[in-house]
């Protein structure tokens, strides 16, 4: 009787983490965990957006070849929804690159780039990047131009404008 109701609880227990679970490949969790911290500096919430998701993880189904590779990208339901943030496993060919691409999508989803900021100007949000390793070696500042720019952030801006203005009406 007890064994049945322990095994009853944890199906229960199971059941409600899956509802909003996320699968998060154990390779870009470190990435999204430091992504995640720079959101909560810059004030931007992820919660909402990230269980809307099915996973973040790597694959090795994206085009890759000596033509160039797709290193990661947002993929879309049906609907036109996002669902999954993917990143091709070539990338993981060095962690610096790893870490870029893993940011540029998570750009594309959670800070709202819904377009690439130029062609290949070295910054992350850069359709291409001819060197990766420009980008990790400026890291701060690249960090700082990716939240401060980003749609997300402004909009979080122009709310608090709109909250200030009617908490201190102009006389
Ligand atoms: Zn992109």
């Amino acid at each position: 009787m007890k064994k049945s109701l322990l095994l009853l609880s944890l199906f229960f227990a199971f059941s409600t983490v899956n509802a909003q679970d996320v699968s998060i490949d154990g390779r870009l969790k470190p990435f999204l965990d430091d992504f995640f911290a720079l959101c909560k500096e810059y004030n931007i919430d992820y919660h909402e957006n990230l269980f809307k998701l099915k996973k973040i993880a790597i694959v090795q189904d994206l085009q890759t070849g000596p033509e160039g590779s797709t290193l990661g990208m947002v993929q879309r339901d049906a609907n036109g929804q996002v669902e999954n943030i993917v990143v091709n496993w070539v990338a993981m060919l060095d962690q610096e690159i790893l870490k870029v691409v893993a940011f540029h999508e998570f750009g594309h989803y959670f800070l709202g780039y819904d377009a690439h900021v130029c062609n290949d100007c070295g910054i992350i949000m850069s359709v291409v990047n001819s060197s990766y390793f420009d980008i990790a070696n400026d890291w701060e500042n690249q960090i700082t131009i990716l939240f401060q720019d980003s749609p997300a952030y402004k909009n979080r801006n122009n709310s608090l404008v709109t909250t200030t203005s009617v908490a201190y009406p102009q006389q």
